[in-house]
Formats: C-alpha cells, sequence, structure tokens
C-alpha cells in the first residue's frame, strides 16, 4: 500500500512543524535530488514508511526499473535525560507539546523549548543523517527525498509520531498538574487530588485543552485521536486518494 502525497503540487507539509523540518532537510541533506524524490514521491513510489526512535525507515520503489530501495532517515533520539527534561517541561508547561499534537506549534515554541536545550526541530546540535540501499550512497539519492518528503505530511497527520522520533513516547507524557505551584494545568476528574495520569486521548476535551490553545485547536486534537482510536490506537498513516499526481512539478 503506497503513500499517497496530499499536495499535488506547491509546498509540502502544512503546519509550522513540518514545513520547518523540511527547510531545514534542505539545508543540511542540500537539495541535490530533491526534485527526482519529489516526483517519486508524488507518484505513489513510497510505499510504507515506519517510526521508530531515531529512525524513520522505508521502501521506494525505484523509477527506472521498478526495484526497491530502502533509504532510512536519522534523527535523535534524544537522550535519557533530555526526554526526561522535556516531560518535566511538559508537566509544568503543556502548551509546546500539546501544539505539536494541534499542529500549531511556531517558532515561538521552538524558541522556547530551545532556551532549555530541548529543541524538536533539526539543527547543528541535532543534526539529520541518512541511508540508502541503493548504490549512490553515501550521497542523498531521490529515494532519501521521497521518504523525507512524505515523512513531512506524516508529522501533520501523525505529530505524535514526530515525537516517537525524538524519543519521546505519548504514553510517557503526564500532562497532570505537578506539585501545588500554581498552574491551573489540570486533567483530571478531581483537581485537588494529586493524580499521575496518564496521556489519555478520552479526556482531551478536558478543559486544559481548551485553556492551553483554544477551543478549536482541543476540537482538533479530540478529533485527531478519536480518527487515530477508530483506526485500532494508531494515527492513520495513509491517506485516501485524491486523484493521480502529475509529478512535473519543477522549481
Ligand atoms: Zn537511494
Amino acid at each position: 500500500m503506497n503513500i499517497e502525497m496530499t499536495s499535488k503540487r506547491g509546498a509540502i507539509g502544512e503546519s509550522f512543524l513540518a514545513r520547518e523540518f523540511l527547510a531545514r532537510a534542505e539545508v543540511q541533506l542540500g537539495r541535490t535530488k530533491l526534485a527526482a524524490g519529489r516526483r517519486l514521491a508524488r507518484a505513489g513510489a513510497v510505499e510504507w514508511l515506519d517510526v521508530t526512535a531515531g529512525h524513520v525507515k522505508g521502501e521506494v520503489t525505484a523509477a527506472i526499473d521498478g526495484t526497491l530501495t530502502h533509504p532510512q532517515l536519522d534523527f535523535g533520539p534524544r537522550g535519557g535525560n533530555d526526554i526526561d527534561a522535556l516531560i518535566a517541561r511538559a508537566t509544568r508547561d503543556p502548551h509546546e507539546i500539546l501544539a505539536v499534537f494541534a499542529g500549531t506549534y511556531d517558532i515561538a515554541d521552538e524558541r522556547e523549548l530551545e532556551s532549555e536545550g530541548l529543541a524538536l526541530l533539526p539543527s547543528a546540535e541535532l543534526p539529520l543523517s541518512f541511508g540508502c540501499t541503493c548504490l549512490r550512497w553515501p550521497d542523498v539519492c531521490e529515494h532519501v527525498w521521497a521518504l523525507t518528503l512524505a515523512f513531512t505530511e506524516h508529522i501533520d497527520r501523525a505529530p505524535a509520531d514526530y515525537l516517537a522520533l525524538l524519543g519521546l513516547d505519548v504514553e510517557q507524557l503526564h500532562l497532570t498538574e505537578g506539585e501545588s505551584d500554581g498552574s491551573s494545568a489540570t486533567v483530571g476528574p478531581d483537581p485537588h487530588v494529586e493524580t499521575r495520569t496518564r496521556f489519555d486521548p478520552a479526556r482531551l476535551e478536558s478543559e486544559i485543552l481548551v485553556r492551553a490553545m483554544g477551543e478549536e485547536a482541543a476540537a482538533l486534537i479530540a478529533a485527531f485521536y478519536a480518527e487515530a482510536k477508530r483506526e485500532g490506537g494508531t494515527p492513520p498513516t495513509e491517506t485516501k486518494g485524491q486523484g493521480p499526481g502529475d509529478g512535473s512539478r519543477t522549481d
């Protein structure tokens, strides 16, 4: 089952997180083979992609002879201390992490996390690297770019996978009020009882989300997880077809 790109032409990725990830990938990987990779991705050549901590792996059908290649994008994962710090941060102030889920994560959020050494986007300190089974390696190839572009759209569809790539399991987040520090961020039936509530999609419509992000974004998240639940617990990977791509765009 191949991955159909949402964007048939123009920019790829909708959220700041997705677009900025792609922009930084262009800087770090170089734009060589980007156009060829985009043609492949829009032709549906990316068969699947799989996200684990530190790796995006995929299968791409080569353009010429249809052979299968296995490109890979390596990013992170962050070390245990960083993950603990991210979890602590999310517990103290879930705003940035919730924004990732809502697709509203922006440059201000990134700078905020960056100031604590916890930036989510690729940088000199947290670089991207890649591999591929084709003969072009160690140079970047169109398969790596096709995978990168498919992953860029995947970030918008399954933002939790972006955090998983960094090594942060959403289940590790305890989006509850911490100590009595005056924070009003509370998830749980009784704000006076300190609970260590796991990240429960069923609670996503609670006030904390509305307060942190506004009603529209909270509704978006709720819809996202409702969809994920229908799909069997994981966010959907593929989107339904929107007609064949022309794959002819150049820039
Ligand atoms: Zn390759």
